[in-house]
């Protein structure tokens, strides 16, 4: 017998993770585009959550899916959802197998951190209309000065009415910005800590500065006065109304290509909306599933899942509910039986912070999926911690559809951490795991990840959905 050589032997013995870029076939660079520009679009027109969910609501409708309506008999193949409450969507196509024998979910989160404005934010101080701002989510403040910022967002006025208030995104539109201290006077700044040099009181937002009109010089708020004239005229809203408001400072640059290669791409608010348009791109796509599919776009993950709109409400629940009840199929039934993956990002390895990973067990930029087996802090505390069987099942499923795939984590251990939803899909007796991409800057207003790693993550998705 032939002696194996050692060359052949490392190949058959060694691990060594794979560049999708090795692993392309011959249209895949078309589809990489292709899929690269839709998500690049719906960057830019989705930087709230309400914006990203009425993009999917109305993609949804154009792919054929109905509204759900309770007593209105689904077949197989049928599509449909629910958004009822403007901040999360629920998406389904009926599989030809049971909901007892469980249904294939991806789930994602479409909030994302950043800079929402107080109860009262309108205020005029030394001359300027500033409004104040509180964050959400886990942000470096300092990102965010100095930079142009839209407003987005939704006003409800008195009469129970609301309007939509869009501010920045059109060229010819003004912009707002949070202002930073000048470098020849920031002696005492410098010595302050990150977190103490920058405070949340001061995340104040500059937007105004012509004095109204009639007022006479030295008269109290006149360019707060000036502002909220010009607020009225626009939208037809006065102060109070900021009260009964959820608005959203978000970047006003919009999602770039990255790179000489244009590999990469750059925007706000990838994490998640990264993996909530590829769960998007493969349920549009799903057509006659064995297992029922289902696609849940979620809000609040940024700040713990809660809320009526987090994947912790009843909200998935009550959609499933009514899928289970028309089958007579008890829901725990369904949840026993059903397999999740629960769409997040987790932190590519930066070379220029070397010492926060761990470059053995961080994914890369460019090596395909990320699969998280935990994520969680000091010792994967409030991790979901799938299990081997878990993970063995998803290797099996990407392999199986030829996806490129590694493994991540979430940076060296003992130096932070962070969770997911899918100690909250595990919570419902669903077998759940973490698949999504690595990105670089996360959190920050312009995140980065790999085209080719997006592609993948439609696969993956998309392998799913034919499970
Ligand atoms: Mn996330
Ligand atoms: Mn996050």
């Amino acid at each position: 017998m032939k002696k194996e050589t050692a060359a052949t032997r490392r190949k058959r013995l060694l691990y060594k993770p794979v560049s999708v870029f090795d692993a392309l076939g011959e249209h895949d660079e078309e589809s990489i585009e292709t899929i690269s520009e839709a998500y690049r679009d719906l960057l830019d027109s989705g930087k709230t959550v309400r914006e990203c969910v009425e993009n999917a609501r109305a993609m949804a409708e154009q792919w054929g899916f109905k509204p759900f309506e309770r007593g209105v008999k689904l077949n197989p193949g049928d599509k449909v959802y629910t958004a009822d409450n403007c901040k999360n969507i629920v998406l389904a196509v009926i599989g030809s197998a049971p909901l007892s024998d469980g249904a294939r979910i991806m789930a994602a989160h479409v909030d994302t951190p950043g800079l929402d404005l107080k109860p009262n934010p309108l205020y005029e101080d030394s001359g300027l209309a500033m409004l104040k701002t509180h964050y959400y989510g886990g942000i470096k403040k300092y990102q965010w000065l100095a930079m142009p910022l839209e407003l987005r967002g939704v006003v409800f006025l008195k009469n129970g009415g609301h309007v939509d208030i869009h501010v920045g995104a059109d060229p010819y539109d003004p912009v707002l910005t949070i202002t930073d201290l000048l470098p020849h006077l920031s002696a005492e700044q410098n010595k302050k800590t990150i977190s103490e040099g920058f405070s949340a009181e001061n995340l104040n937002v500059l937007i105004g500065l012509r004095p109204y009109a009639d007022v006479a010089a030295g008269d109290e708020d006149r360019v707060k006065l000036a502002v909220m004239s010009w607020l009225n005229e626009k939208y037809g809203i006065v102060e109070e109304d900021l009260r009964t408001a959820e608005l959203s400072l978000v970047p006003a640059s919009n999602a770039r290509d990255v790179g000489f290669d244009r590999a990469m791409l750059g925007a706000y608010g990838q994490d998640d909306r990264v993996c909530a348009f590829a769960g998007l791109h493969a349920i549009l796509r799903a057509e006659n599933p064995v297992h029922t599919a289902v696609c849940v776009l979620a809000d609040k993950e940024e700040i713990g899942s809660e809320g009526i709109s987090g994947i912790q409400s009843g909200h998935f629940d009550a959609f499933m509910e009514e899928l289970c009840d028309m089958q007579q199929v008890k829901l725990r039934h369904c949840y026993a039986k059903s397999f999740c993956f629960s769409g997040d990002v987790c932190n590519a390895y930066d070379p220029n912070f070397a010492d926060a990973h761990d470059k053995r067990n961080n994914a890369r930029l460019g090596y395909g999926v990320s699969v998280v087996k935990y994520t969680g802090s000091r010792g994967k505390s409030g991790a979901s911690d799938a299990s081997a069987e878990t993970f063995s099942r998803t290797r099996g499923l990407l392999e199986g559809a030829g996806v490129v795939w590694q493994t991540g984590e979430l940076g060296r251990v003992d130096l932070g951490g962070g969770g997911t939803m899918a100690c909250f899909i595990a919570r419902r007796n669903i077998e759940v795991i973490d698949v999504g991409i690595s990105l670089l800057s996360m959190h920050a207003p312009f995140e980065v990840v790999a085209k080719a790693d997006l592609f993948m993550l439609c696969k993956a998705f998309s392998a799913l959905f034919a499970d």
